[in-house]
């Protein structure tokens, strides 16, 4: 009887002809995510704040728009062709990303990335099919670095392709012909402030080159930076580069020199703010209490210093930062008390909030 239904069901589906508004798999999933207003924070500082949704992406970060960017340029300069294999360096989400573009594709996908990262991007990576290689997380000017190795692996393997996010400018462009109009449609062009973190550049560069060029110059956009980068300090020396110390329990976010992906964007930049750890933890766990939004760290240091730009602009300001991804894949971290109280964050966490470190 049931098989009976089911080849019933499976004929009538064959024969009706579907109008719909679906997308294209992966690649017609990805862009267009909500921008959400942030109402307590926008209430407590007398701004707007709004966070573009960006974890809302199909492999659930901002760096899809990356990983399809470089992906689509290599195909079109002929450099990935069907069968090929893809290799970057990552912190873990561009190579998610990767992943994902690379299984929907049809490539091979090898994602070099330092050993401190969550246990959870590396499974996920694996789950996703890519081959990973955790490295010793070494300073860019060590060979070793997982960016170099990245491009070592590839140099000699046929139909190989290192898509370098770090310094492939593809990156930042994707952002500035997806998210920057995205974002002015979503406000209609009336932003006085966008502000987000940098780990290649490539958000901030392309949807802060879009806003400065589309409001001729009118919507400033800044730099927020976690401890142990090195880019607050040459915005607000204006231009000196300095060697890098201190550290921060955020992923993926902080640099220690001018990517290709900033580029000479970096010199536009009307200032920058560095976020401690405590203040981001902080507010992560008070956005997921008041506004319900579970989210990794480096969101949560956009939104402190989306708060910061808000009450340096004025009443009223209306500010846009990035929501990067979400806090599933920290979650044995963000979420852990043992591991808060290990990196001393424990504290950070008011009273009334510490219920939801629930692991
Ligand atoms: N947040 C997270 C969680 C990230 O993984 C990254 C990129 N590594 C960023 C922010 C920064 O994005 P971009 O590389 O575009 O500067």
């Amino acid at each position: 009887m049931v098989s009976v239904l089911s080849a019933v069901r499976s004929t009538l589906l064959r024969s009706r002809t579907f109008t719909t508004n679906a997308v294209d798999g992966f690649t017609g999933a990805l862009g267009n995510t909500p921008l959400i207003y942030l109402k307590g924070l926008s209430e407590k500082t007398g701004s707007h704040i709004y966070g573009k949704a960006e974890f809302q992406n199909p492999g659930g970060s901002v760096k899809d728009r990356a990983a399809l960017g470089v992906v689509l340029d290599a195909e079109k300069r002929g450099v990935l062709k069907p069968g090929g294999t893809v290799v970057e360096g990552t912190a873990g989400n561009t190579g998610i990303g990767l992943a994902h573009v690379c299984r929907a594709r049809g490539y091979r996908c090898v994602i070099f990335m330092p050993n401190t990262q969550s246990q959870e991007k590396i499974d996920l990576l694996r789950m996703l099919g890519a081959e990973v290689h955790p490295v010793p997380a070494v300073a860019y000017d060590n060979p070793a670095n997982y960016n170099h190795q990245a491009r070592d692996f590839a140099k000699d393997l046929p139909n190989a392709v290192w898509t370098d996010q770090f310094d492939n400018t593809a990156n930042a462009n994707f952002h500035y012909q997806t998210t920057g109009p995205e974002i002015w449609e979503q406000t209609n062009g009336d932003i006085d402030g966008f502000i987000c973190s940098t780990g290649t550049g490539g958000t901030l560069a392309g949807v802060g080159r879009y806003l400065f060029e589309k409001s001729g110059g009118k919507t400033q956009v800044w730099l927020a930076d976690p401890p142990g980068s090195v880019l607050t300090s040459y915005v607000n020396s204006g231009g000196k580069l300095v060697e890098r110390t201190g550290s921060s329990i955020t992923e993926g976010i902080g640099q220690g020199r001018i990517t290709k992906n900033l580029g000479t964007f970096v010199d536009k930049l009307s200032g920058a703010f560095t976020v401690d750890d405590t203040k981001s933890i902080e507010t992560l766990y008070h956005l997921l209490d008041t506004e319900g939004l579970y989210l990794g760290a480096s969101s949560a240091l956009n939104v402190v210093a989306a708060a910061e730009l808000g009450v340096k602009l004025g009443k009223g300001s209306k500010i846009v930062t990035v929501l990067c991804d979400g806090a599933y894949r920290y979650q044995s971290r963000l979420f852990s008390k043992q591991w808060l109280k290990s990196k001393s964050l424990e504290d950070a966490i008011p009273s009334h909030l510490k219920k939801y470190a629930v692991l």
